[in-house]
């Protein structure tokens, strides 16, 4: 018999990932906004952990008040329903942690029904987390077959129906959690694996490829990029997002005073403008400008604003890099002062992308 007491804690919550180091930001938007909503509940993270747990009674209807799109800081929204605090707890026989989590998912959310479309079982992105991805692998290959003899999970996978994540905090002590598919990532652990282009001037193309795959739907992407569209790209120098940007068919003038990628140049549809992004604008409306210009984020959330508002731009995809504090407080202020700012109604959504570093990524058009 293992000595291991693999009960399970049901505390319900709603788990986030965020990027390591930014769970003090995770943690003041998950209370701030549930406390907008008008649940009651409180954060409990550890720093560098790249996850932030929210206690909640009613997580369920926390999460559906709460839709994964509007998050910012979080690259995931499962439910949690139960953790394991002892699950690989080595004793005289090996440790059972199939066995465990089958016995923790009976004991918390009752009878078996054929409920999950897919199972997953990932570890934090951390230097910690990473050592963890064989158990994970080989956990997630033991427990598909117990969970579908269990009457857990169907038999061909569904990608419809809601997903069974484990997220293994270490070895021994594992999160369990659901996610639905149409509110939340579709990318294991919530990070798109996207492959840097032998042809791309620089890393920060995988960037605003992220962002139009995770801030713009499948439809969107279609109506919004045509052949022979026009962009405006501010502080594009090497030219990475201007070539992201070309690759979709539009016509990009680059503003920057640093040199572009000859190839850009040669291509014939990228015009460098050496100027300055605060002062420069086009004559006539662009259907997209971007920004990823480094400058204080106030200065660039009111530039942006008044892209929208003089009509030079139906739609932007801009950075605001964060300060050392206070993200969540800067973020917050630079957000209002950029819808203060459009003085219109403006649609907007922001992320911190798997790509960005201290930054946000936003996209902003006006409505109707
Ligand atoms: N998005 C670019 C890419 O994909 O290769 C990288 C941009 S880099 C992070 C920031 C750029 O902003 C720098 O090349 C810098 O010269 C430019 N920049 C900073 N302030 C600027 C300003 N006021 N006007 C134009 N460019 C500016």
């Amino acid at each position: 018999m293992p000595t291991s007491d693999t009960t399970a804690i049901a505390q319900p919550a709603l788990l986030g990932y965020c990027r390591a180091g930014f769970e003090p930001e995770l943690a003041a938007e998950f209370t701030e906004r549930a406390g907008a909503l008008g649940f009651a509940g409180y954060a409990r993270t550890e720093r560098g952990s790249g996850f932030v747990r929210f206690v909640c009674d009613d997580a369920d209807a926390l999460s559906q008040a709460l839709p994964f799109r509007d998050l910012i800081f979080a690259r995931q929204k499962l439910v949690a329903f139960a953790e394991l605090p002892s699950l690989g707890v080595v004793g005289p026989a090996k440790p059972d942690r199939v066995g465990a989590i089958v016995a923790a998912m009976q004991a918390t959310l009752g009878t078996p029904t054929l409920h999950f479309g897919d199972v997953r079982v990932e570890h934090a992105d951390t230097d910690e987390g990473k050592p963890l991805a064989a158990l994970a692998r080989a956990l997630g290959n033991a427990l598909r077959p117990a969970l579908r003899e269990a009457g857990w999970l169907t038999y061909i996978d569904s990608p419809d129906r809601p997903r069974l994540h484990v997220l293994l905090e270490s070895g021994d002590y594992a999160h369990l959690g659901i996610v639905d598919p149409h509110d939340g990532s579709e990318w294991p652990m919530g990070i798109p694996r996207l492959r840097m282009h032998p042809q791309a001037p620089s890393r920060s193309a995988l960037k605003l490829e992220e962002a139009f795959l995770t801030l713009l739907d499948a439809k969107e992407r279609e109506a919004w990029f045509k052949e022979n569209m026009h962009a405006a790209d501010l502080g594009a120098a090497p030219g990475g997002w201007s070539w992201v940007l070309m690759r979709n068919g539009v016509r990009v003038i680059s503003v920057d005073n640093g040199p572009l990628a000859a190839h850009l140049i040669d291509s014939g549809r990228v015009e460098h403008l050496r100027a300055d992004g605060f002062v420069w604008h086009p004559k006539r409306t662009l259907d997209w400008m971007v920004c990823d210009m480094v400058e204080q984020p106030r200065r660039v959330a009111e530039r942006m604003a008044t892209w929208l508002r003089e009509g030079w731009c139906r739609r932007t995809i801009f950075n605001l890099k964060l300060p050392m504090k206070k993200r969540w407080d800067e973020t917050r202020q630079c957000l209002s002062l950029f819808e203060r700012e459009v003085g219109q109604p403006v649609e907007w959504r922001a992320k911190q992308l798997y790509h960005d570093r201290e930054e946000i990524t936003v996209f902003a058009r006006l409505r109707g």
